[in-house]
């Protein structure tokens, strides 16, 4: 395998200089590994606009709530090497979480508001690890650009955010949702679903969809929406709502009249596995 992979700060630090020093760009996917097309599908992007495209992969404890997968999370880093040296990456960044954290972290970044809502309620602290580990590893690699999944919006929003409050001289790049056929939203958590579970999945993917088309046609009542994709939801058995909100896109507050584009957004228990999933739409 040709692809380098390098488990140090030390060693990337070295190896990006080397880079910097032939005037490349340099290019971060940042992901928790166990990659699939959605990952690919960004690393495509980055490969597109030229730059020297390094992918981090590393599930940061930080970020996991106490009752969360962080041990039983996927680990398949021979099988992501494979995937990221034929999609044309050029370095895989895989720290082990004690290069990472050397000693217990008493710095973190914080981005009020945006957690407000959404994932933020159910997931306390969550993006706060998102958001420290994410300004680590802008230090650490000094990209030039960095390109997230729409897939994790509230994510998105978040770290575009906070480049902005804190200067970071890098250009966050938005890549849409991939999904399967029936319109799940691929996810490294889809491999816990058995065959049932991953059955019921797509009825978040559609609720999302009557959502859109309710407002697309006009309704502009996002209680009424709400219910209706809410109905969507419950005839699946095998799904428990945790919430289902109709979001301004760039604060990610509730809106109860929808007059501007908006986001959709939904997670669903389905089993013991908790997915997530949004749709822009925008009111005629
Ligand atoms: P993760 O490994 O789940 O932390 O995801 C790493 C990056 O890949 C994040 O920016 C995600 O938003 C993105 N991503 C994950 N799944 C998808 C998908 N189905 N489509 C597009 N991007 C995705």
């Amino acid at each position: 395998m040709s692809i380098a992979l390098v488990r140090t700060v030390d060693e990337v630090r070295e190896r990006l200089s080397l880079v910097r020093r032939e005037k490349r760009r340099i290019g971060l996917v940042p992901t928790m590994g166990a990659l699939h097309a959605g990952h690919a599908s960004l690393i495509e992007k980055a490969q597109s606009e030229g730059v020297f495209t390094a992918v981090s992969i590393f599930v940061n404890p930080l970020q996991f709530g106490p009752d969360e997968d962080y041990q039983r999370y996927p680990r398949l880093l021979e099988k992501d090497l494979e995937i990221c040296e034929r999609v044309g990456a050029d370095l895989v960044f895989a720290p082990e979480a004690g290069e990472v954290y050397v000693s217990e972290q008493r710095t973190f970044v914080e981005v009020t508001r945006l957690g407000d809502h959404l994932c933020g309620v159910f997931r306390p602290g969550h993006f706060r690890g998102v958001a420290t580990v994410v300004a680590k590893l802008f230090n650490i690699i000094q990209p030039d650009s960095a390109y997230f999944g729409e897939k994790d919006y509230q994510q998105l929003c978040i770290i575009r955010r906070m480049v902005q409050d804190l200067n970071f001289p890098i250009e966050i790049v938005p890549v849409p949702i991939y999904r399967d056929a029936d319109g799940l939203a691929l996810s490294s958590r889809n491999v816990y679903l058995d065959q049932d579970q991953r059955a019921a999945a797509p009825a978040l993917y559609r609720a999302l969809m009557t959502a859109r088309r309710m407002i697309e046609d006009g309704e502009r009542n996002a209680d009424v929406v709400k219910q209706a994709s809410g109905w969507i939801l419950a005839a699946e058995q095998r799904l428990r709502q945790e919430y289902f909100e109709i979001v301004d896109p760039v604060e990610l507050q509730p809106v109860s009249e929808v007059t501007e584009e908006v986001r959709i957004a939904g997670a669903v228990w389905v089993g013991k596995t908790r997915l997530i999933d949004n749709v822009a739409a925008v009111p005629r």
